[in-house]
């Protein structure tokens, strides 16, 4: 299926799962979708020019093991959860309803709070 299908699709359960979470009255907000590749970076203070890609900077710093992310692809979505006063839910059960609800649309949806490096806030398609 070509990229431009995937995301189609991707958009398709993504839509799904929003009126899911409003029907359950399931609050939150939205983080990254897209991680752009081949970023331009002039330092200030040298005047360099740097190209780099996003997801090297989160694997440099720990947030992901992945050399490629399906945020790349515009597959992937990062949720936050917010309680009733709209305080970040950030534990890992908070977002299991959710995470089980996403897994059950598609056969190639993944939820990030079943990978390696736990990452609850993350939904994508991996198809
Ligand atoms: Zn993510």
């Amino acid at each position: 299926m070509r990229l431009s299908r995937k995301q189609i699709h991707f958009r398709n359960l993504l839509t799904k799962l929003l009126c899911w979470s409003i029907k359950n009255d399931i609050n939150f907000s939205i983080g990254e979708v897209y991680r752009p590749a081949h970023l331009r970076f002039k330092c200030p203070h040298c005047n360099r020019e740097f190209i780099f890609d996003l997801q090297d900077v989160y694997r440099y710093m720990g947030y992901s093991k992945a050399r490629h992310s399906k945020h790349q692809d515009k597959l992937a979505i990062d949720i936050f959860i917010l309680d009733k006063e709209g305080n970040w839910l950030k534990e890992k059960i908070h977002y299991e309803k959710l995470g089980e609800y996403w897994k059950k649309l598609d056969p190639y949806n993944r939820w990030g709070g079943d990978f390696e490096l736990v990452d609850p806030y993350h939904f994508e398609y991996n198809g």
